[in-house]
C-alpha cells in the first residue's frame, strides 16, 4: 500500500483536523496514513510562539487506532542545541516514523518573508543546503528529511535546481545516503511548471548521489488534502527510478 507519510491533526497548532476524519479519508482513498504532529522546541527563540504537543496524550488518544494502514509519527523541527532533547523524545516513544524539518536556521525563521528578502539568493541557498547537511549529520536518528523547498515558498528566490548548487546538494545527499535518511517529496504545492522542473532536477540529483527511496507527503492539515498530487509524484519518481517507501516502527518499508 502507498502511504501518505506527513500530515497534521489537532495535536498540531495549525490544524483542527480529527483523527477519525483522516481515517475515513484514508479508507476512501485507499492510502495508508501517518500522522506527524509538529514539535519545534526552538520556535520561540526565532520570535515565534511555542510549537509543541504532549506526546503522552497523543499516544493515549491515537494508539487505539493504530493498524496496518494507520501509523504514528512526529515532525521535529531540527536546530543546533536541541539535538539531545529531540533524540530523547525519539527514544522515549514508539514512533513509526520521525520527520526532520528545517523551519528555522541559526536563529532565523525560514518562513519569514521579511528575513528572506534581506539575504542574497545564492548566499542563502548555499548556506541552507550545507546547514541541512549539518543538521542531518547531527540528528541521524530521523527517518526522512522534509520539504527541502520550504524557504523557497516564502522567498523571492528561484526554485532550487540541483545543477545550480551541485557541490552543496552532493554533500547533502551523500550524507543522507550514508545515514540512511530518506528524502521526502512534499506535495503541498502542485507538481507543475517551475516546481515540477525543480523537483525533477533535485530528485534526479538525489538518485545520482545514491538515493533510492522517497517518502510521499501531502503535509495535509485537513482530511481533504491527504494524497494530494500523488499521481504526478509517482509518475516523476518512476521516470527517475526512485522507489516509494514509508516507515513502520522506524524501519523502512518498500512494498
Ligand atoms: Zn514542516
Ligand atoms: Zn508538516
Amino acid at each position: 500500500m502507498i502511504f501518505d507519510t506527513h500530515m497534521h491533526t489537532e495535536f498540531s497548532f495549525d490544524s483542527n483536523e480529527k483523527i477519525e476524519r483522516l481515517l475515513e479519508a484514508s479508507e476512501k482513498k485507499n492510502l495508508g496514513i501517518i500522522t506527524t504532529e509538529h514539535k519545534d522546541l526552538n520556535y520561540e527563540e526565532v520570535g515565534g510562539f511555542p510549537i509543541d504537543f504532549n506526546v503522552d496524550e497523543y499516544f493515549s488518544a491515537y494508539e487505539k487506532h493504530r493498524s496496518d494502514r494507520y501509523l504514528m509519527g512526529i515532525e521535529m523541527g531540527l536546530d543546533q542545541r536541541y539535538t539531545g532533547e529531540l533524540k530523547k523524545i525519539a527514544d522515549s516513544y514508539e514512533f513509526d516514523m520521525i520527520i526532520g524539518s528545517l523551519h528555522t536556521m541559526k536563529g532565523f525563521n525560514l518562513s519569514s518573508r521579511k528575513y528572506l528578502r534581506t539575504v542574497e539568493e545564492r548566499t542563502f541557498y548555499k548556506e541552507y543546503l550545507l546547514y541541512a547537511k549539518d543538521m542531518i549529520e547531527e540528528n541521524s536518528f530521523i527517518n526522512s528529511f522534509a520539504h527541502f523547498d520550504y524557504p523557497t515558498r516564502y522567498s523571492p528566490y528561484k526554485e532550487l535546481k540541483y545543477e545550480d548548487y551541485p557541490e552543496e546538494f552532493k554533500v547533502l545527499f551523500q550524507t543522507m545516503v550514508q545515514q540512511d535518511v530518506t528524502l521526502e517529496m512534499n506535495l503541498k504545492r502542485p507538481l507543475t511548471g517551475d516546481v515540477l522542473d525543480s523537483f525533477r532536477s533535485v530528485y534526479k540529483g538525489y538518485y545520482e548521489c545514491g538515493g533510492r527511496f522517497v517518502t510521499l507527503a501531502s503535509d495535509a492539515h485537513s482530511a481533504e488534502d491527504i494524497g494530494r498530487n500523488f499521481e504526478e509524484a509517482q509518475q516523476l519518481l518512476d521516470d527517475i527510478g526512485l522507489k516509494i517507501c514509508y516507515y513502520k516502527r522506524r524501519k523502512r518499508i518498500t512494498d
